[in-house]
């Protein structure tokens, strides 16, 4: 018998190797995470004790008679993972160990004799996700009369010079006014209610950008995106170019101090300080955060700039307002800067869009 031919005898009697197995020692070999996690699932159903020893002593003959593998033992194993009845568990177990055939065979008739797990009820959703290499997804979810409606808009006007999906995103951005419309005639008429980010720039950055030498330079707009210098300076710089104050420890400039409510100034000044909600990890840009007091109105906390930062809806609802109360952490001004601060005190940066104004016009 060569080795081959040897070890496939062993693979045929895991129930034998599984004996003592030990999940540190085969992880030390080597074995990945994964081939040890089945063994152990093994080991626990048929070798460890339990007090379905009828149950156990039945399925491990089966196995040891038929010679299950490994592979076929995971795969009843991984079937059934959602049974959480345990005589019923057993029951399909045992029926499963008296199906012949290959690994194949087994799942495929596994699937006809084990119930479906029942799936979460999908709920109406939208959502962005991450950009990459400047495109950024989108995902939704509706309902099957909505999403149909949508698909057939959609797929109206796709010609066969090239695939579906790009045509049809281009026919969205048409229809949400996006885009200027060839089939309707219109112009964008969404773009006027779309915030008009600030663009943020450091002193260096602006001269070099001036002069003419802001091709490599990249810098952040409040609605979490970026632009090079000279895209900049084709597009934006003009007359009317917006500009905010900021002071190297304070801040942004106090102006009101009124008001419950930030006014627009406020506003524009909040999510200029930090170009994304500043709780770490946190993607949601400052354009679509809501003016946040880091010291609650309800508790005198005013509506001048130092008590304000830019927060996500999600955020805003978990801060801590109570500070005698700390579970989720809490936002806090830092030198002119908001900045979330966990539970127990530490106080941890947003590296997701490092160009907030007092970042970039100050450092870290
Ligand atoms: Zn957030």
């Amino acid at each position: 018998m060569n080795q081959f031919t040897a070890m496939l005898g062993a693979l045929k009697a895991p129930l034998d190797f599984l004996e003592h197995f030990d999940a540190q020692e085969a992880l030390d070999a080597g074995l990945d995470r994964s081939t040890v996690k089945q063994w152990e699932t093994i080991h626990n159903v048929y070798l460890a004790p339990t007090k379905w020893t009828r149950q156990q002593r039945h399925a491990a003959h089966a196995a040891r008679s038929a010679e299950f593998t490994a592979d076929k033992l995971w795969a009843i194993e991984s079937r059934i993972k959602h049974i959480t009845d345990e005589r019923e568990k057993w029951q399909l177990r045992l029926k499963l160990l008296g199906i012949r055939g290959r690994c194949d065979t087994l799942k495929r008739k596994a699937a006809e004799i084990v119930p479906e797990k029942e799936k979460p009820k999908p709920k109406k959703t939208m959502g962005f996700g991450k950009t990459r290499d400047g495109m950024r997804p989108l995902t939704a979810m509706g309902t099957e009369k909505d999403m149909a409606a949508l698909e057939y808009a959609l797929r109206k006007r796709i010609s066969s010079d090239g695939p579906a999906g790009p045509q049809m995103l281009e026919t969205l951005m048409a229809m949400l006014g996006l885009r200027p419309d060839a089939e309707t005639e219109t112009t964008p008429s969404v773009a006027p209610a779309v915030p008009r980010p600030l663009v943020l720039i450091p002193l260096p950055d602006y001269l070099d950008i001036i002069n003419g030498d802001g091709d490599e330079t990249i810098l952040g707009l409040s609605d979490g995106t970026t632009i090079t210098g000279a895209d900049y300076l084709a597009k934006y710089h003009g007359p009317d170019l917006e500009v905010a104050m900021f002071h190297p420890q304070e801040g942004a400039v106090n102006l009101y101090r009124t008001s419950r409510f930030a006014n627009k100034k406020q506003r524009d000044l909040a999510r200029a300080s930090l170009s994304t909600c500043p709780v770490p990890d946190c993607r949601h840009a400052s354009d679509n955060c809501e003016v946040h007091h880091i010291t609650a109105w309800s508790r005198g906390g005013q509506t001048n700039m130092s008590n304000l930062a830019p927060l996500c809806r999600y955020h805003n609802r978990t801060n801590d307002d109570d500070p005698r109360n700390r579970h989720r952490g809490s936002i806090v001004n830092i030198r002119g800067r908001p900045v979330w601060q966990s539970p127990r005190g530490f106080t941890v940066d947003n590296k997701v869009h490092p160009f907030g104004a007092m970042t970039l016009l100050f450092g870290d």
